[in-house]
């Protein structure tokens, strides 16, 4: 039972739609595939089309731009009722924080000389996707600024390069709970990921409150990382998951199920969303079975 709980679509900044991308999954011998858009639920409804049609389970989520400490961490929601109104308004303010950055990270690259408009970032986006980093750096890669997402982001984009501006992210504890109220389970992605990471012992703090799991086998981890992380979580009592974080052509070295979950993991994570569900009262959404 293969599964593969972190993949994006291009609702927000991979590369394949979300019939694609499930359609690819299958294809890959995958059992069970999430689909994680950065703050976006957008593709479900489509993806959910398109894994009844190919026969594989759905397990519906997203990937939530949280802050710690002042940095980013990014938050895998499993199942969350996506029209629980807080969530819908979290949701509205991070992504009003992507659009309000845009012109000013197109300004400062044109200022800076580098060839940009923000047409050209919408030209490379998909209608109505959820706008961010990547896209800028496609555009950059189709007028010939730079040669690929890796290079935009190395040069022009990371932290300390021209065309950064930093956004909202919705506080980390407070998230937690807020899925868990919209009927889902929270899971920390990539934790030692470079510059979204969250050290131990603020993952042992958030197990003691509503965190479900830590996402233990990504391709941003060392196996030094992956041993470490499966050790805490199987101290802290987490649910340890395993993923390709896949992106379509959009990052390289993230082929879907290049990574995956173990089958009892699974199961305890899904065991938790639906305790959550129950608790919260929500119609929280149930897994789509193959
Ligand atoms: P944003 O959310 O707009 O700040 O952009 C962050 C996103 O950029 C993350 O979700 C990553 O998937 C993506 N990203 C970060 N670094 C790279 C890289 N070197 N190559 C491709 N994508 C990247
Ligand atoms: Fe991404
Ligand atoms: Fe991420
Ligand atoms: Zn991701």
């Amino acid at each position: 039972m293969l599964a593969d709980l972190h993949t994006h679509s291009s609702r927000s900044d991979g590369t394949t739609t979300p019939t694609e991308l499930v359609t690819a999954a299958k294809a890959a011998g995958l059992d069970v595939v999430a689909l994680t858009d950065h703050d976006t639920a957008d593709g479900w409804a489509e993806a959910a089309e398109a894994a009844a049609r190919v026969g594989i389970t759905l397990v519906r989520g997203m990937e939530l731009s949280t802050k710690y400490d002042g940095h980013s961490v990014h938050l895998l929601a499993y199942l969350p009722d996506p029209t629980y109104p807080p969530l819908v308004a979290e949701l509205a303010r991070i992504n009003d924080g992507r659009t309000e950055r845009m012109p000013t990270m197109v300004r400062n690259l044109q200022l800076a000389g580098h060839a940009i408009t923000a047409e050209d970032v919408l030209a490379v986006s998909s209608e109505g996707a959820v706008l961010g980093r990547p896209h800028v750096a496609d555009a950059l890669v189709r007028n010939g600024v730079v040669a690929s997402r890796d290079e935009a982001f190395a040069t022009l984009l990371g932290p300390g390069g021209v065309g950064y501006v930093r956004r909202y992210g919705a506080p980390l504890q407070p998230t937690i709970d807020l899925v868990r109220e919209a009927g889902g389970v929270a899971v920390i992605a990539h934790p030692r990921g470079r510059g979204l990471g969250l050290a131990d012992d603020a993952i042992a703090e958030l197990s003691r409150h509503s965190l479900t799991g830590i996402e233990v086998d990504h391709q941003g981890h060392s196996p030094q990382d992956r041993a470490e992380l499966r050790a805490l979580a199987a101290d802290l009592g987490l649910v340890a998951t395993g993923s390709s974080d896949y992106h379509g052509a959009g990052k390289v070295d993230h082929e879907l199920g290049c990574n995956t979950t173990a089958p009892e993991q699974l199961e305890r994570l899904l065991d938790a969303a639906e305790r959550s569900r129950l608790a919260s009262g929500r119609p929280a959404p149930a897994v789509l079975p193959a």
